[in-house]
């Protein structure tokens, strides 16, 4: 290949728009179905503990006196149990990947 054209190719590719996402200066695109954020639904909630029970990584903590929920957003493994067995139907996984977790508290409601 010749010096004329690596320089054309070199220039061709500096001037075009990357077809990547310049993440995190742009915001990530969520991908349609996939497993994202775990989204609560406090009112129709019964704090019935049946998530936390079901959940394999302990991210979940129901205080049914209290009234209240959390979860550990770093503990959270997207695989959908607390939905499936959520009998109120409180809980979904949304494509979005939500705020990126950087403590350790848990996120209350
Ligand atoms: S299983 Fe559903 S209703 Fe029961 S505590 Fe969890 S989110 Fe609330
Ligand atoms: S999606 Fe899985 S890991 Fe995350 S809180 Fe629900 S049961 Fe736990």
């Amino acid at each position: 290949m010749g010096y004329f054209t690596l320089t054309r190719l070199a220039l061709k590719w500096a001037l075009s728009k990357p077809v990547t996402t310049r993440y995190p200066f742009e915001p990530r695109q969520p991908v349609p179905g996939s497993r994202g954020e775990l989204a609560f639904t406090k009112e129709s909630c019964v704090y019935c503990n049946i998530c936390a029970k079901k959940c394999p990584t302990g991210a979940l903590v129901v205080n049914r006196a209290g009234k209240r929920w959390a979860i550990d957003r770093l503990l959270c493994i997207q695989c959908g149990c607390c939905v499936e067995s959520c009998p109120k139907k409180s809980l979904s996984l949304t494509p979005s990947h939500g705020t990126i977790a950087i403590t350790k508290d848990r996120e209350w409601f």
